[in-house]
């Protein structure tokens, strides 16, 4: 049984930020990078962006280059899946009964796409966007695809419909709330994408209830609605989220439901078992100390981080102020801080100029900014969100004051 003094399972973001830092911070133990995927670590924004725009190949989204993983001494232990944890033992199994051992663990496994419950969801045609593989099999079919529609008006499902569209496809976009980004911003924002795509021919559909995938010949040919109407496609995506992958960490003991519990420093309830990323649940400070998870690079990057610097002697916690980004036709979004629970929005700009920023307050603090085309805003105020200011929401709205003079 081969063993190591750190194990990281999950060969993504999270992942390999964990392995790279580590080796940064100077630890010189035994190190082994474990995933599932075939490749070597990969950026996974692009997946929904240039990378299925086939702007940029996949070379170009490596997170480093192959050679980097060896020269510092990284076992990358690629295609193997964990199916059991046995924290006693200090030991993982895979799905094909190896086992592999540990002085210490880093859980970084991301999620899996939810998947629809109506019937056809698992049909040919039917496509989620989590991974390379996903990504390569829906771009394999779009020389025969005319008609595309996605289920899921959330970050990802309106990129790849600003993709498609570019591309040349008519799209649909079904959101089952009365916005789309309902989850994740406040309703100016929404309407101003829901108007974007509409004005670049997609075919936003808000309240709509899917029935079902249509079939013919085992490929999906259509999406029935709850109201009987179906919309004829070569192709359906669907992006309504993800399920943290959590279940041998859950099923060995470890606190969580809707991702593993961590403390302050991602350590889980389990003895010398971290977790980073997508799938860890944790108290955020920007969220007023609420339990969640969080998606995005910068959390990955960060929480790798902090468990890093841990690990090499120097205990930190994880503070990070939360931001995430998002491209949508020549749209550059970029939020600072979490929105979850403000009381008022001050906008700042001309959204009709298509550069606006909006900025959300709690109590008349500063709790997140959402900047699209606003390079500036975003970087200024950050300030205000870390330092939790309170400006005059009528200076805040001037943009002839900058925000950093706030
Ligand atoms: C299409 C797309 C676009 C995105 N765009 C943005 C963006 O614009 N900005 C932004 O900030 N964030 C974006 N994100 C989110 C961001 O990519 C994630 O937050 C980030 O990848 C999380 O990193 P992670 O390491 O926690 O999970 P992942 O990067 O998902 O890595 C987890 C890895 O673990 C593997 N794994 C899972 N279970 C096991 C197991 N049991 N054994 C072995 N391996 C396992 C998975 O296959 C995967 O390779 C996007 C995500 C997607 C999918």
């Amino acid at each position: 049984m081969s063993s190591y003094d750190i194990l990281i399972v999950g060969a993504g973001h999270a992942g390999a930020q964990a392995a790279i830092a580590l080796r940064q911070n100077k630890f010189e133990g035994s190190l082994a990078l474990l995933g599932d995927e075939p490749e070597y670590p990969y950026e996974r924004p692009p997946l929904s962006k240039d990378y299925l725009a086939g702007e940029k190949p996949f070379e170009r989204i490596l997170i480093r280059p192959p050679a980097f993983w060896g020269e510092r001494e990284i076992a990358m232990l690629a295609g193997k899946h964990v199916v059991a944890v046995d924290p006693a033992a200090h030991e993982v199994t895979t799905a094909t009964g190896e086992r592999i051992g540990y002085g210490t663990l880093i859980w970084a496994t991301g999620g899996n796409p939810r998947s629809l419950v109506c019937s056809g969801h698992d049909l040919a045609g039917v496509h989620a966007i989590r991974n390379r593989a996903d990504v390569d099999r829906l771009m394999g079919e779009l020389a025969t695809t005319s008609r595309v529609v996605v289920i899921g008006g959330g970050y990802i499902g309106l990129e790849a419909a600003a993709v498609l569209s570019k591309l040349g496809k008519h799209v649909t976009v079904l959101e089952a709330l009365d916005r789309v980004l309902a989850r994740v911003a406040g309703e100016a924002l929404s309407r101003f994408y829901e108007a974007e795509h509409r004005s670049h021919g997609v075919d936003v559909r808000l309240g709509a209830r899917v029935e079902s995938i249509e079939e013919a010949d085992g490929r999906a040919i259509g999406v029935r609605l709850a109201d009987g109407e179906v919309l004829a496609c070569e192709m359906v995506i669907v992006g309504i989220g993800i399920i943290p992958a959590v279940e041998p960490l859950l099923g060995a003991g470890a606190q969580g439901g809707n991702g593993v519990k961590i403390d302050a420093h991602c350590r889980t309830s389990l003895p010398d078992i971290f977790a980073v990323g997508d799938c860890a649940l944790h108290a955020n400070a920007f969220a007023d100390g609420a339990e969640i998870r969080l998606e995005s690079v910068q959390n990955a990057n960060d929480m790798a981080n902090a468990v890093a610097k841990t690990l090499t002697g120097t205990p930190t916690e994880y503070h990070a102020v939360p931001w995430f980004w998002s491209n949508q036709y020549d749209l550059r979004l970029q939020t600072v801080g979490l929105s979850i629970g403000h009381d008022a929005t001050v906008s700042r700009g001309d959204p009709t100029a298509r550069s606006f920023s909006l900025i959300y307050l709690k109590a008349g603090r500063v709790i997140a900014l959402d900047c699209v085309n606003m390079v500036r805003d975003y970087v200024q105020g950050r300030g205000l969100v870390v330092e939790g200011k309170s400006p005059d929401p009528v200076r805040l709205a001037d943009t002839n004051i900058v925000l950093k003079e706030l």
